[in-house]
């Protein structure tokens, strides 16, 4: 049995559904260890809902520039979404089981063999380079499918409190569409909630002079806001766009104008566009409209967009000389912690394996996409490493 099917099943048979960790980060810290890394505990949260976090580092090699390395981080997350029915999965989601060349179990593909094929690339790389000119990092956390609160975000929290940089992230999502290596995230859209409530006044709908209707005062400034571009996008998003989810007004009687109405929207907006800018043009649209109204914010996280630079090339290459692949690179999909990393990390990659199962009652990976997916992140490493040798070679090259 390979070491990272071996590792994966170790960390599927933990049931860690958010925020339990199940023993997963403690497992992780025996094995980095004696490799160099010092692993360092940064939970938080209430006793009720605490969080695990794991940070852990190990020192590169300064090379003959006197350049400090670059720091890598590999983040991911050892909670898993909770089973459902267990009488729907084919075999319990937390004993690991081998079935039409597959490996099923809560966890197999978003994101458990991501993080053991990860650990063993980074033993496999140590074995061969023992002093690359890389600093190595893990950031793990018990809290990614949940709230996210106490997870990544309160450590990028603690880490800009300290100085702390980190140059490039490879998170372990899984990103892939039919197999290993055809596709990767470079970015992800920010998403942005707005909570309005148009007052008016409360009266009888055969005396309107002496009421003031909200829901036809609010009607022609949400029609401008559903016309309105907020910008074209670019090479890499769609166009920022505005949507109403849900209206709530009137008293349930046809014979009362309401005192007002309440409007629930959602920014799903790109690098183009800032949540501040977007904040101040929806209140000009509404001011303009001579409204009286009440709006509060949520940004539930902010865009981030990495262009193709040393990371993304470091990538691309090991998919293609592990697979032969052109990887494709997107940044569709929901959220990830990759949001947070990027405050602190200018170059943020997603990459792992199909993710067509996860979430789902028997959850899977096939076992076929573990090995090119430990060797894909083996190369990246080795090509980081040559990078930094390059860059020794001929200073301020890199
Ligand atoms: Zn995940």
């Amino acid at each position: 049995m390979s070491r990272t099917l071996q590792l994966a099943e170790q960390l599927i048979s933990r049931p860690s559904v958010t925020p339990e960790d199940a023993g997963c980060l403690d497992l992780i810290a025996a094995r980095l260890a004696p490799l160099g890394f010092v692993c360092e505990r940064l939970d938080s949260g209430p006793d009720s809902f605490r969080v695990q976090n794991l940070y852990a580092k190990r020192p590169g090699a300064v090379g003959a520039s006197g350049v400090a390395p670059k720091t890598l981080v590999f983040a991911g997350h050892t909670d898993v979404v909770p089973t459902g029915p267990l009488e729907q999965w084919s075999s319990p989601p937390f004993t690991p089981t081998h079935r039409d060349g597959r490996l099923y179990g809560r966890g197999a593909s978003d994101m458990k063999t991501s993080i053991a094929a990860f650990v063993v690339a980074v033993e496999e790389f140590l074995a061969a380079t023992p002093e690359p000119l890389i600093d190595l990092a893990f950031l793990l956390t018990s809290d990614e499918e949940g709230p996210s609160i106490d997870g990544t975000k309160v450590v990028v929290e603690q880490f800009k409190a300290r100085g702390e940089r980190l140059d490039y992230c490879i998170v372990g999502e899984p990103t892939a569409v039919e197999r290993t290596g055809d596709m990767i995230k470079n970015g992800r859209r920010g998403t942005m909630s707005g909570k309005l409530t148009v007052l008016g006044i409360q009266g009888h709908i055969a005396y309107p002079q002496l009421a003031r209707n909200p829901i036809h005062q609010a009607v022609p400034a949400l029609t401008e806001l559903a016309a309105t571009a907020w910008d074209q996008g670019n090479a890499f998003f769609p166009p920022t766009s505005w949507q109403i989810s849900n209206i709530h007004g009137g008293t349930g009687a046809s014979n009362v104008i309401p005192g007002s109405v309440v409007i629930d929207f959602n920014f799903r907006f790109c690098t183009e566009s800032t949540a501040e800018g977007l904040q101040a043009r929806v209140k000009a649209i509404l001011d303009s409209h001579g409204l009286e109204y009440q709006l509060d914010w949520t940004i539930g996280g902010q865009p981030f967009l990495t262009t193709p630079g040393s990371l993304v090339h470091a990538v691309q290459q090991a998919i293609a000389d592990e697979t032969g692949l052109q990887t494709e690179l997107s940044t569709t999909g929901g959220t990830s912690d990759g949001r947070f990393i990027a405050q602190i990390c200018d170059q943020v990659i997603e990459m792992g394996p199909p993710n067509a199962s996860i979430h789902k009652i028997d959850e899977n990976i096939v076992l076929a996409d573990i090995a090119p997916l430990t060797n894909i992140y083996r190369r990246t490493l080795e090509n980081l490493h040559a990078q930094a040798l390059a860059a020794c070679a001929a200073p301020g090259a890199a």
